[in-house]
């Protein structure tokens, strides 16, 4: 019997996405310039290209797996479409896919820890993208993820949520290794790749709308007026919930409350970037000298026991009195705060 795991179908998105938007950039264009018919077609092709690589052939040799597979090219053929939509709007323009750090020539994050050991971080980026801003070069990144991801700044500040912020740090670091211009960042966005169900709306732009709505991406933005309105050239003058990213506008043009929530000033971002760059490295140390205590948290009643494959080993059990650590919720200026207060007062 054969079986699709849920990574390798994560896995598949990735490759099937990279495989399209190398496809759009060799041909010289962007989202923005291809068609919605060109979209069914570049998703087939991606699929089939790939699909043979991760899985061996698996997906072809069964009709369950061929309608899998089906199902597969209609959800990167959707999702190509929203691309379009989100690239007619958006000043951000990718600029790599897949990007490696660790290895070929883009450098490992690296650390020397208190014993001297060399900790060497590495990783992926999905896909990066860069805009001009008044001469100034901005980066964002953005994560494909199969399954839907908000940001948390309680998350952040207990190191459950560390990637994003890395990987942002590394590109800004290490930005000679990718442009010969000075970069600031600007975004660390999770993009979900999903196929919506949506209720009809009272018209079929309605209903259109709310699909794109389902596909906004999540994550951490700077807070300046000429970035975000770079991301979504529309939203402001239209005084409307963004398409592209996590932003709504009220009728005086500013930012509504929900949103104001979410932003942090180019100081804040640098905390949290060195916040999750400090944790990686306490990690290590604490690997380093065996600290391997069955320690599990609980946040949000979700636990990693319950996904983990090593419970039969660390044999926590509540029933013998083992107990989670209780992480409480934090907001944005709780997390702030106890990184060290307002990061934009500290600068001055
Ligand atoms: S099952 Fe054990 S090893 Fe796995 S997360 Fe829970 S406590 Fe840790």
């Amino acid at each position: 019997m054969y079986r699709l795991e849920a990574p390798d179908i994560g896995n598949l998105y990735h490759r099937t996405i990279e495989h399209m938007s190398q496809t759009v950039q060799m041909e010289g264009k962007e989202w923005r310039d291809v068609s919605r018919e060109e979209c069914s077609s570049l998703a087939e092709a991606a699929v089939e290209l790939v699909t043979p690589e991760i899985q061996n052939a698996i997906l072809m040799s069964s009709n369950r797996y061929g309608y899998l597979k089906k199902k597969l090219t209609d959800v990167v053929s959707k999702t190509a479409e929203v691309l379009i939509e989100q690239s007619k709007r958006d000043g951000f323009d990718p600029v790599a896919f897949e990007l490696a750090f660790g290895s070929g020539n883009f450098p490992p994050v690296s650390f020397t820890l208190s014993n001297g050991a060399t900790c060497e971080l590495v990783g992926r980026i999905d896909r990066v993208d860069t805009a001009s801003i008044h001469d100034q070069l901005y980066v964002r990144i953005v994560d494909y993820k199969s399954s839907k991801r908000e940001i948390d700044f309680a998350e952040i500040y207990y190191g459950l949520a560390m990637q994003m912020l890395i990987y942002l740090k590394v590109l800004i670091e290490q930005a000679n290794a990718w442009t010969q211009e000075n970069v600031a960042p600007a975004a660390a966005l999770y993009f979900h790749v999903h196929r919506p169900l949506v209720a009809p709306a009272e018209t079929d732009a309605d209903t259109e709308r709310k699909v794109l709505e389902s596909y906004q991406m999540q994550g951490l933005l700077v807070d300046d007026p000429a970035i975000l309105e770079m991301m979504d050239r529309t939203a402001k003058h239209d005084q409307k919930k963004s398409i592209v990213i996590p932003v709504k506008y009220k009728k005086d043009g500013t930012l509504d409350a929900n949103t104001t929530k979410k932003v942090v000033s180019p100081p804040q971002l640098e905390q949290l970037m060195d916040h999750a760059i400090d944790l990686a490295q306490s990690s290590a140390e604490a690997m380093y000298d065996g600290e391997i205590g069955v320690e599990p948290y609980e946040y949000k009643e979700r636990r990693p026991c319950q996904t983990c494959p090593f419970q039969s080993v660390c044999h926590f059990d509540e029933a013998l009195s083992n107990e989670a650590r209780q992480l409480k919720k934090l907001e944005k200026d709780d997390v702030l705060s106890r990184l060290g207060g307002d990061a934009d007062e500290v600068d001055e």
